[in-house]
């Protein structure tokens, strides 16, 4: 008997995304071999982290890296870094930020829940533009002698009422602002394990439990040497603001042998494999009596990849939520997810294998016929 059954759970086929509710990603078995390797003997967990990090700096084309608890975690010690470099009293002060620079600065149409990993340091966030417009004149005058960093987030939030990275890294620089890169779910590309840094942010910061595939608590924060070297000391073992965020060290190797096969993946070949998935399910479900179908590109992290839209109208078998729920309660469990629309869905193959993709094809078919 395996634990979930044992547990009573019943595992789920995810057909959403690398959602951190239903597990995050499924580490390959390389990963969970390297984790159990690391786990059968003690070791200097802060050389351990000097030395991984050193390693993933090479592989990402980076000065300096570092494995966190997760990308949230990476933006604590981050921003903590930013407030107290290497000045040992003030990393004991936090989250009183007293004596330091405390402000971050962010597109209010960047706001979300992940600024609480910022927040909690203490710090102040301090707006920038509107929920519809903002002129780089605004950052110019936000930036003072408080300015801790500016926080940029990578995602579905960015590209409206900001502007270009590129323009916030150069006004940024010119006034010595560290520019901290909200990537965790910025994979693929893989190339931006070295572009967000390449484009002259300080650091930018992964989720290790995305597509990295590796352990669902680890995070990979990648960037200039002075900064991760101010991360080590607020971060755990030490007993500083980021003590309860612990990496032990079966993630730090797990994440790194995740990058290590991140790297070395045909990814061409993967985003082949992913779009004859959605032809096929477009085939499918077009029969299928009051159904239209899409296929969505980029998907919702702006990672790109395809995914499968299914518009259903009044002819339709079964309401969007109706469907969602029997897909859900059926057997297996599958869980899809709803886009902003009402009577529509995504069906996503990125996180499935290819016998969940044909399951998951027969469910809706039988479903909606
Ligand atoms: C997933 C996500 C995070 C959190 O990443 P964890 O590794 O789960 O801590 C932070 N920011 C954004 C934009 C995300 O998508």
């Amino acid at each position: 008997m395996g634990i979930y059954e044992e547990l009573g759970i019943r595992p789920v086929i995810n057909a959403t995304a690398t959602l951190t509710k239903l597990g995050g990603s499924v580490m390959p078995p390389e990963v969970v071999a390297a984790m159990q390797d690391a786990a059968h003997c003690f070791v200097d967990l802060e050389e351990l982290q000097v030395k991984v990090g050193a390693r993933l700096a090479e592989l990402t084309h980076n000065e300096s890296a570092y494995v966190a608890a997760g990308a949230a975690a990476g933006i604590t010690l981050a921003v903590a870094a930013c407030l107290t470099g290497m000045d040992r009293a003030l990393m004991d002060r936090l989250p009183n930020t007293t004596g330091m620079k405390d402000e971050i600065i962010v597109f209010k149409s960047h706001r979300n829940g992940y600024d609480h990993a910022a927040r909690m340091v203490g710090v102040k966030m301090i707006e920038i533009g509107t929920a519809t417009h903002t002129d780089t004149a605004e950052l110019e005058t936000a930036i003072n002698d408080k300015t801790a960093a500016f926080l940029w987030f990578q995602g579905g939030m960015s590209g409206r009422a900001d502007f270009p990275l590129q323009t916030v890294i150069d006004i940024c620089t010119a006034r010595g602002v560290p520019v901290l890169v909200d990537a965790a779910a910025q994979l693929p590309p893989v190339e931006n394990l070295w572009r967000f840094t390449q484009m002259g942010a300080t650091c930018a910061i992964f989720s290790g439990g995305k597509d990295l595939r590796g352990p669902q608590s680890s995070g990979l924060v990648v960037g200039k040497k002075w900064l991760i070297d101010a991360m080590r000391p607020n971060g755990n073992p030490n007993a500083s603001i980021g003590r309860p965020m612990k990496v032990g060290k079966e993630e730090m190797v797990g994440l790194l042998t995740a990058v290590k096969r991140y790297l070395t993946l045909d990814h061409d070949l993967r985003r082949q494999r992913d779009e004859r998935v959605v032809a096929l399910w477009l085939e499918a479900f077009d029969e299928l009596p009051g159904v239209q179908t899409a296929r969505s590109f980029p998907n919702e992290a702006g990672q790109p990849l395809p995914r499968c839209e299914l518009v259903l109208g009044p002819q339709a078998k079964l309401t969007r939520d109706q469907l969602v729920q029997q897909l859900r309660d059926g057997d297996p469990c599958i869980v899809a997810m709803g886009s902003g629309a009402p009577n529509s869905l995504f069906l996503n193959p990125m996180t499935l294998t290819d016998d969940e993709t044909a399951i998951v094809q027969a469910r809706v078919v039988q479903l909606l016929s």
